[in-house]
């Protein structure tokens, strides 16, 4: 492992060097079944459950291509803006690795079906980042192997391995950047601006699960150096399936501050793997990164070449969703939304929990004013994302009905909100269980609007001289009184009419 030492600062990093991201990001389909054969493509289950010859690389069974897989890519491609080949191959890349039970990886190397393309990233200040895109193929995942035993979890000191092969062949889509150039101190931002632009991407195509925790959606990142000012690119290094976006931030900002201190050291950066520890977050080398030519990549002759006719690309091309940036700035002018505050609604990943709430019936105002910042803080405390709160937009838009109708003041209101948080149920019935409605009774606010008044006639005075504004604490006496379940209006309104100001 690294020691902190051997880092340089940031600041003198990027005053001393540019750095070039490439990022390659897998996402797993939700297609029904796997890439080349009939099995079931779901998480999890009893280890080799998801199994048949074909995936299990027996001699003789044969690959069937899934139309669904081949579908999801292509929208994934139109949604970045690619060209969509007209005629591509599978291609077999040879490696050995007791998780891939055919020994090669069945990919696409110089046919991919998509490329050239591009990404729009907003960062948190609304600066725009144009990411080109190389390429977006199609190709398969591998099992999974389990090492037990050794402290690491890694194969070094494990006392054996299992595998899973449940994974094997469910369908991949590999989507690779172009090098980004040009951001400077912004690069580990801009990585993870871009893992999170695309994460969103393929959420509204609906074509994967897109959970970086589940593995659905894994981050390589390339990042090399060169001085400030140079032309030719550094040597990279590629920190494997980075899970989260934080970690892709992360991993870059560190890979960055070590190979900067490698190189003014006089050193080399060497071309390899590296694997990012989440606990401290540094990256430890992994293996001595292949060529391709280490793959001996050729065309694999037992599926037909894909060549999807213009018509149906252009079908597929109507059926794109509206896409994440779309939306972001058509909800920006139905909802009036200066720049910031629609930074603040991305900021606490809010969008989809305030337009839902939206669409049961609230106000875009009172929907955002409740997501952006009682139960974002909640979410906060509580270190989950704002939408794993136990509490749905529909129970948010019942709340702020609820208010509007004048049963709840926004006082009980955010005590419905903690209860509906604390399983008590649906918000009608926090308010019966908890007792939470507005005291609306005329004759028991005037009660104890009498008390109050009888309590300072000091104040009843000046009201009654024409000094309104006093009524003040006499509400505040009365709120006190029902313990805050009065109409605070209503309230003010009886206490004028009392003293006959
Ligand atoms: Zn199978």
């Amino acid at each position: 492992m690294t020691a902190v030492a051997d880092l340089m600062d940031y600041a003198e990093v990027v005053e001393r060097y540019d750095p070039v991201l490439g990022l390659e990001v897998h996402v797993e389909l939700n297609t029904n079944t796997k890439m080349f054969c009939g099995c079931a493509n779901e998480f999890g289950g009893e280890p080799n459950t998801h199994v048949c010859p074909t995936c299990l690389g027996l001699p003789g069974a044969l690959p069937v291509l899934n139309g669904k897989g081949v579908e999801s890519a292509i929208r994934i491609g139109l949604a970045l803006n690619c060209e969509i080949a007209e005629w591509c191959r599978f291609a077999r890349k040879n490696y050995f690795y007791p998780d891939m039970p055919k020994n090669f990886q069945t990919s696409q190397y110089d046919e991919p079906i998509a490329f050239n393309g591009y990404l729009d990233v907003t960062l948190d200040d609304g600066e725009v980042v144009r990411v080109e895109i190389e390429r977006a193929h199609m190709e398969e995942d591998t099992g999974k192997s389990l090492h037990v035993g050794g402290a690491t979890g890694r194969i070094h000191g494990a006392d054996y391995s299992l595998l899973d092969y449940n994974r094997a062949g469910v369908p991949l889509i590999e989507i690779v950047t172009k090098p980004i150039t040009g951001t400077g101190s912004r690069a580990p931002e801009v990585a993870r601006a871009y893992v999170s632009t695309l994460r969103d991407l393929l959420r509204a195509l609906d074509v994967s699960d897109v959970r970086m925790d589940q593995g659905s959606l894994r981050c390589d990142a390339n990042v090399s150096l060169m001085p400030r000012g140079a032309t030719e690119f550094g040597t990279r290094t590629e920190t494997k399936n980075v899970n989260s976006l934080r970690s892709v931030e992360r991993a870059v900002r560190y890979e960055m501050t070590r190979q900067a201190a490698v190189l003014a050291d006089g050193g080399k950066i060497k071309q390899e793997t590296r694997h990012f520890q989440e606990a401290d977050g540094t990256t430890s080398s992994g293996r001595t990164k292949e060529t391709a030519e280490d793959y001996r990549y050729f065309p694999e002759p037992d599926l037909v070449p894909i060549a999807p006719s213009r018509e149906w690309v252009e079908q597929l091309r109507a059926t794109l969703p509206e896409l994440p940036s779309e939306r972001r700035k058509r909800i920006q002018a139905e909802w009036s939304l200066s720049d910031e505050a629609l930074r603040d609604l991305l900021n606490v990943g809010a969008v989809d929990l305030v337009a839902a709430t939206v669409e049961a019936g609230a106000s875009p105002n009172e929907a955002r004013g409740w997501w952006v910042s009682t139960l974002a803080q909640e979410a906060n405390s509580r270190g989950v994302e704002l939408a794993d709160l136990p509490i749905t937009p529909k129970q948010v838009a019942e709340v702020i009905a609820l208010v509007s109708s004048g049963e709840l003041t926004n006082k009980l209101a955010k005590e419905v909100v903690q209860g509906v948080l604390a399983g008590e149920g649906e918000p009608r019935e926090v308010v019966e269980k908890r007792g939470l409605k507005v005291v609306s009774d005329d004759s028991a606010l005037l009660a104890a609007v009498d008390e109050a008044l009888a309590a300072q006639p000091d104040i009843a005075d000046k009201i009654r001289g024409g000094k309104v504004q006093a009524a003040g604490a006499i509400v505040g006496a009365v709120m006190k009184a029902t313990k805050g379940q009065a109409d605070a209006k209503r309230v003010r309104e009886l206490i004028i009419e009392r003293v006959g100001a």
